[in-house]
């Protein structure tokens, strides 16, 4: 059990300007912030990122979608990091995710939710080291 996790801030969150709610949130929820910064993802490192993905359907529209505009990755500290900041977030999908949940609250579809969280900490370590050298991340005492 993995006590850190990635996050982003998708492109839609940037976009409706609620980056500072989505991470009130994250922060009531329990989480310290290790890392965070705002960037453009290119089209190939969208690519890149959600490789797993490469045979879905929803390939294409994910990889415009998530270089479209600004994200903001963050590495996030928790115990139990990952499985606690899934059901932070809720379901892919906003019409399924719980009440309260970021996704239910901010998110308008299943492609344009809001946010990223890692499914696993083997993930967790590789999409951390996606977007951060290991001087960048800060330990919150
Ligand atoms: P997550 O772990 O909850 O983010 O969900 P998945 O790993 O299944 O999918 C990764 C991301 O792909 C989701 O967060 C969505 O942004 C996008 N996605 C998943 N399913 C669909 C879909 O049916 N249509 C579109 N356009 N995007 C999707």
């Amino acid at each position: 059990m993995g006590n850190r996790t990635l996050a982003i801030l998708k492109p839609d969150c940037v976009r409706k300007n609620l980056q500072g709610k989505v991470i009130a949130k994250i922060q009531d929820a329990g989480f310290k912030i290790i890392a965070m910064k705002q960037m453009r993802l290119t089209k190939a490192q969208a690519e890149g990122f959600y490789a797993v993905h490469h045979a879905r359907p929803f390939f294409k529209d994910l990889t415009e979608f998530m270089s479209s505009g600004p994200c903001v990755p963050i590495v996030l500290e928790k115990t139990n990091a990952v499985a606690e900041f899934r059901k932070t977030i809720g379901a892919t999908d906003p019409k399924e995710a719980d009440p309260g949940t970021v996704r239910r609250e901010f998110a308008d579809s299943k492609g344009e939710n809001i946010v990223h969280g890692s499914d696993s900490d083997d993930n967790a370590a590789l999409e951390i080291a996606f977007f951060f050298h290991q001087g960048e991340l800060i330990a919150n005492q």
